[in-house]
């Protein structure tokens, strides 16, 4: 690769960006967008996608656009850019109207090496015709997959994006994600029209992040132990799946004597604005969100990532833990999850917009999750197998490190659909899985006194288990669809594909949950 192209855009990495040589495969990329041809790139958080685009941007001649999503940290990207000496804009809802002429009045100058919007504004017919007086040197569209209906992160502006290959046939398009899985890669490349595109697809390992997902007991005392005997003082965030769970959980660690700030869409902007930029400043700050936190966040240093509530898909996992370890030094991906998560988010998908088919693939992404939480093998091969990649057992995450240990569970799970059997057939009820337990347990208290639970023949029957082991056989039999559970009570229904376990024809193996040490239950608060 000695081309002229290459040449120069070697000259740019040196003197601009003050980088030695290209990494991976950006050399091949930025020929690629030199050379005026597409190109669909995925590669993982901290690659250096944006080199990728920036380069040839400085190479071609005009002004590359930039389309992101991300409004709050245009500002930043920019004055980055400017340090540099690049000459870059923005054009956004947050600029007064006399500085988006400026802006306007540069680019049709020829002034600017990069203006970066957002998808709204580009689909706008006047922004169309402005960029069509201008010189376009390329399209870069960052965080692409956002333009996959199923996807986690849709945004339907996305879908607009398509009419820049009719309207810009000359000009080169380069679409970019750190997170897509085969099926994700498809649907952008159809829905950007990148038919024609090279595609560039880099391993999506992150050999320094070690993966660890353990059962929920206390999940705030969990945290605050791992927080305090792991990270003290390091930056970290914690993901929660509600706003008032991330309020709630914020102020909890300040008591603690941690410096934890809130983040979710329902704070003021300026609040938000502020917490983040204290975040990407100070040390040691640990940023509570919800999921609307984090994309496009450039902070190297953040050593880990927790979450307490179960992401929706692993794509969404992956993209979260992304955010650790940019700089490549040892960071942690750290999980608790337990049987209300499975509860929880398949009630959310029931409850939740869309049709059934919709539902279906967001009820199959949950699946695919509860699958890399339950199991026994190691957690990156089967995280990158989502992503089609075959990898060995990594030795660097909890599986690895300590192989779960599994017991024969296939009497406890036929005793258990069994309850759950008569009590539809006998009660012509169904119950969640505090009743489901009492009625295996035995357990006589004033909820299956008022059923008469104890007439049942199953009435105690698995009285060899505690309350908690049959939590962990309800989790992963929830998991693996043999039971499922509706509505918002959550209430216990046997899965489809539970016939040959209650025939006795399919046994099955279930993990042993790590003993928790002792002291959790005291300091436990959630
Ligand atoms: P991504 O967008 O893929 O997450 P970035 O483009 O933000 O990644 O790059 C991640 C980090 O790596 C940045 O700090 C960037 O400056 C640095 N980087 C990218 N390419 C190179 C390179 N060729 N040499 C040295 N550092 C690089
Ligand atoms: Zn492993």
């Amino acid at each position: 690769m000695t081309s002229a192209a290459t040449t120069s855009a070697l000259d740019v990495l040196h003197d601009v960006f003050g980088y030695e040589e290209f990494r991976g495969q950006q050399a091949a990329i930025v020929d690629q967008i030199v050379g005026g041809g597409d190109a669909v790139v995925l590669m993982p958080t901290g690659g250096g996608k944006s080199l990728c685009y920036q380069i040839p941007a400085l190479v071609r001649p005009g002004t590359g656009v930039v389309i992101s999503p991300l409004i709050a940290l245009m500002a930043d990207q920019v004055a980055a850019l400017e340090n540099l000496g690049v000459r870059a804009a923005y054009l956004n809802s947050s600029l007064d109207f006399d500085t988006a002429q400026q802006v306007e009045q540069q680019l049709l100058a020829g002034e600017l090496d990069l203006l970066y919007l957002a998808p709204e504004r580009l689909v706008l017919p006047r922004t169309m015709r402005l960029l069509e007086q201008a010189q376009i040197s390329l399209f870069a569209i960052d965080e692409a997959h956002c333009v996959s209906q199923w996807g986690h992160d849709f945004r339907s502006d996305y879908l607009g994006l398509g009419v820049l290959a009719e309207r810009f046939p000359d000009v080169p398009r380069i679409a970019l994600t750190a997170t897509a899985t085969p099926a994700t890669h498809a649907e952008l490349t159809e829905r950007l029209h990148l038919q024609d595109a090279e595609h560039f697809v880099a391993s999506f390992d992150r050999p320094n992040i070690t993966y660890r997902i353990e059962p929920k007991a206390s999940a705030r005392s969990q945290l605050l132990n791992f927080i305090t005997t792991e990270h003290h003082g390091d930056s970290g965030i914690v993901y929660c799946l509600s706003r008032r769970g991330v309020d709630q959980l914020a102020e909890a660690l300040v008591a603690r004597g941690l410096t934890a700030l809130p983040y979710h869409a329902g704070l003021p902007s300026e609040v938000r604005a502020q917490n983040q930029a204290r975040f990407l400043r100070e040390d040691g700050i640990v940023m509570v969100a919800t999921i609307a936190f984090g994309m496009g966040i450039d902070k190297p240093d953040v050593r880990f990532v927790a979450h307490l509530d179960l992401p929706r898909s692993v794509e969404g996992y992956y993209q979260e833990t992304g955010r650790a370890g940019r700089d490549g030094l040892p960071a942690d991906a750290w999980m608790v999850y337990g049987l209300g998560d499975v509860v929880s988010q398949r009630r959310l998908i029931e409850s939740g917009e869309g049709d059934q088919v919709f539902k279906r693939r967001q009820m199959s992404h949950l699946d695919s999750m509860l699958a890399l939480c339950e199991t026994v093998d190691c957690r990156r091969v089967q995280l990158l197998r989502y992503f089609d990649e075959e990898s060995a057992p990594c030795g660097n995450c909890d599986t690895c490190m300590t192989p779960p240990v599994t017991w024969d569970a296939t009497v406890a799970v036929q005793k258990l659909l069994s309850a759950v059997i008569r009590l539809d057939r006998e009660r012509g009820q169904r119950f969640g899985s505090g009743q489901v337990i009492d009625v295996l347990r035995g357990n006589d208290n004033d909820r299956s006194r008022s059923s008469d639970h104890a007439s049942l023949s199953v009435w105690g029957v698995g009285d060899d288990l505690s309350e908690s082991q049959w939590k962990t056989v309800i989790r992963q039999v929830l998991a693996r669809g043999l039971l499922e559970s509706h509505g918002d009570y959550g209430v216990l229904v046997v899965g489809e594909n539970a016939g040959p376990v209650l025939r006795g024809e399919e046994e099955i193996s279930l993990r042993v949950d790590p003993v928790k040490k002792s002291g959790g239950k005291k300091a436990g608060s959630s």
